[in-house]
């Protein structure tokens, strides 16, 4: 017997120290985050453990090295090249020396922090048709890493958990429901309780949004939680559908989806357990084509405080009810705490896309505070009793063409706000962007094009938008102090608005890149420039801050695209050095940049063949490319081949090339499920027009 005991005895310690060692040798597991590590951040500040760095994902460094008194030495350290020409969006996580990050299509990189060497690569490769669905560029915006694994999704909706050792599948899922409704997926997952959870995007596509949440260990469906109901007729797949629906004409146009995509924000809070996720806009965007009764149309741009346990509803906010300016609520969401009022609050901050910066109470959903912090003429305020806004009628473009302010790239797109605890202040990549909103007359829904049910101009200033002073269009950083709901600083970008999320560190320090190529180091407390360095890319990620052997770093994705990716800003690094995606480390004491070669001079344009087609067909053309090809193919100088100079050869082959996919491995999909050879036709008609336009310029110019 007690043989038996001291045998059990032996067994039971070595249980206990086999634990241990587990324990211990789970340090030395390369991209070993774990709650306890996350909650415990601020003892590493040289790390960067999230998207945002931390669970609040403020994008704040607490690292002080280099500061406001020595960054003017900042310049090079070293550059990997992602091999890719198009736009670059994520901020990567630095666990452990090592960099971790996603390119185009949803490839995952390991890379050493200190020399900028691969680790690791991992191509989901993603068949080329399904850039048709990234309404935006093919873009990825980064991964979470967790327990030695790094979760990351393809543009193509497949989820996958790899060894963060080597990149190697441990499981895959797929997160769409079928291969052929037009969902594409360009966000991170994120990390909740022992749940992964990740979006997509595809609102004007003519899909309905969603979240899932997925086991950790096994990929396991634990939930999906549908963003905006389906047809009340039919089942609700979960109970707030049902109240959801009550917002919602009865004869909505459910085949089209309604949108509310989850595509971008999605933040976790371990202490309140619960998952915040910023929904999309309404598909289409005139809602009274969607839903004609009207109605709040939940819960399309809205905040939602989901369980990740059980998938359910704890609260939602919506900013901007019945949706009709494609003002997604998709923007970053950052959690801290604040003193409101001399009370302690957790909260939760958004600057979405409608214009107003919201601060709400995050364990209830309450509304703090909802203030203009850019140029706003679809709403006069927000009421603080309702929380809703004084739509304006200025707003409703139904009848008539109506300019509006923001534009549908909002005040604040998807680019990472930072939020630094020192100064109190978030700063936001903002922008002022006018825009003429104009109902499409006899709307009619394809599945898998653009289908916003509007047309909009941008940049347009008439005197219509009221007091908006046309000086202010353009770019911005704003320093909101979220206590006062007031701006303290503003700093103007030039007059193109795409510009680089920001990073915000101790040192007193606001860090943004910009579409000149130009990475600014601003004061954070006074928005004073501190140095410019020229890294000869366009830049749209945001930067982060990291440590390793003592040396502080910098690093950003550089590789220009996203929302504007078919054409290359007048003035901008892309137009001038073209577009070689880059992650750019830069240290104190660092050389300069070294710049990519500069672009040739384009070739002239080819002379256009005989222009036969009839003007039924060339309306017909100029609206199907609007529809299915503008987003892509803006005909000015671009990234995107300018189809006024097209050759001889692709004339010839543009059938096969538009229709049957000839250069599907290049990014260019078939549309043969999508259009007819008469349709093609049109379309190629109407190029040839625009053709002869181009042609007759440059020979007069000569
Ligand atoms: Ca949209």
């Amino acid at each position: 017997m007690r043989r038996l005991i001291t045998v059990l005895t032996i067994i039971a310690l070595n249980l206990i120290v086999g634990g241990c060692s587990e324990q211990e040798s789970k340090e030395d597991i390369p991209g070993w985050i774990d709650r306890d590590r996350l909650q415990n951040v601020a003892s590493e500040p040289g790390s960067w453990l999230t998207g945002g760095r931390d669970f609040g994902e403020t994008h704040f460094s607490p690292l002080t090295k280099i500061n406001d008194k020595n960054a003017n030495q900042l310049g090079f350290a070293w550059q990997y090249f992602t091999d890719t020409h198009r736009g670059l969006e994520a901020t990567p996580i630095f666990v452990d020396g090592v960099l971790y990050f996603t390119g185009n299509w949803g490839i995952v990189f390991a890379v050493d922090g200190k020399t900028g060497e691969e680790i690791w690569t991992f191509d989901p490769e993603v068949p080329g048709k399904w850039a048709r669905n990234a309404c935006c560029d093919i873009v990825s915006r980064g991964v979470a890493v967790w327990q030695g694994r790094v979760y990351a999704a393809s543009l193509d909706g497949r989820l996958f958990a790899l060894d963060a050792a080597n990149g190697e599948v441990i499981w895959q899922v797929d997160t769409f429901p079928d291969r052929t409704t037009p969902y594409a997926i360009t966000g991170a997952p994120r990390i909740a309780g022992d749940k992964v959870v990740i979006g997509n995007g595809g609102a004007e596509y003519g899909v309905r949004g969603y979240v899932t949440a997925y086991d950790l260990e096994s990929g396991t469906q634990a939930w999906r939680f549908y963003t905006v109901p389906g047809d009340p007729r039919k089942p609700f797949e979960h109970p707030e559908l049902e109240m959801a629906s009550k917002t919602w004409d009865p004869d909505s146009r459910w085949d089209i989806g309604g949108g509310g995509t989850a595509w971008d924000s999605m933040v976790y809070d371990p202490e309140l357990n619960l998952l915040y996720v910023g929904t999309g806009n309404g598909s289409p965007w005139v809602q009274t084509e969607r839903s004609p009764g009207g109605g709040d149309n939940l819960f399309l741009s809205s905040i939602l405080a989901i369980n990740p346990d059980s998938g359910r509803l704890v609260w939602h906010y919506q900013t901007t009810p019945g949706d009709n300016w494609d003002y997604t609520a998709t923007q970053p969401i950052i959690l801290t705490e604040l003193n409101i009022d001399g009370k302690r609050r957790k909260i939760l901050m958004q600057a979405p896309k409608n214009g107003f910066f919201y601060v709400l109470d995050r364990v209830t959903g309450e509304l703090l505070s909802a203030e203009k912090y850019a140029a706003v003429t679809w709403a006069s305020h927000v009421d603080m009793a309702t929380g809703k806004p004084q739509i304006l009628p200025q707003a409703i473009y139904d009848e008539e063409p109506k300019f509006i302010l923001p534009s549908p790239a909002g005040a604040h797109n998807w680019q990472p706000m930072a939020y630094n605890p020192n100064t109190g202040l978030v700063y936001v990549p903002a922008m002022n962007d006018p825009a003429l909103f104009e109902k499409r007359e006899n709307f009619t829904f394809i599945k898998g094009i653009n289908n916003q049910g509007a047309h909009f101009t941008e940049g347009t200033i008439t005197s219509e938008i009221g007091e908006f002073d046309a000086a202010d269009a353009g770019g911005f950083i704003v320093a909101w102090d979220p206590v006062k709901a007031a701006p303290v600083w503003k700093r103007k970008l030039g007059d193109f608005i795409f510009h680089g999320g920001i990073l915000t560190t101790a040192g007193n320090l606001v860090i943004q890149a910009r579409d000149d190529g130009l990475l600014v180091v601003y004061a954070a407390d006074t928005g004073q420039v501190l140095h410019q360095i020229q890294t000869g890319s366009s830049i749209v990620a945001a930067p982060l801050a990291y440590i390793i052997d003592g040396q502080q770093y910098i690093a950003v994705l550089a590789g220009y695209g996203g929302g504007p990716f078919g054409y290359f800003p007048v003035g901008s690094a892309v137009e001038k050095y073209g577009n070689e995606g880059r992650l750019i480390a830069f240290k104190l004491g660092g050389g300069d940049v070294p710049l990519p070669e500069e672009l040739p001079p384009l070739d002239p344009i080819p002379e256009p063949p005989a222009l036969t087609a009839s003007q039924e067909m060339l309306d017909m053309g100029e609206a199907l490319f609007v529809k299915a090809c503008g987003e892509c193919h803006w005909n000015i100088n671009g990234g995107y081949p300018d189809l006024r100079r097209m050759s001889v050869e692709v004339h010839h082959a543009f059938k096969d090339i538009v229709l049957h996919g000839q250069r599907e491995v290049q990014g260019m999909a078939g549309f043969s499920d999508i259009l007819s050879e008469e349709q093609v036709e049109a379309i190629h008609s109407h190029l040839i027009r625009l053709s002869h336009d181009a042609y007759r310029e440059q020979q007069q110019e000569k």
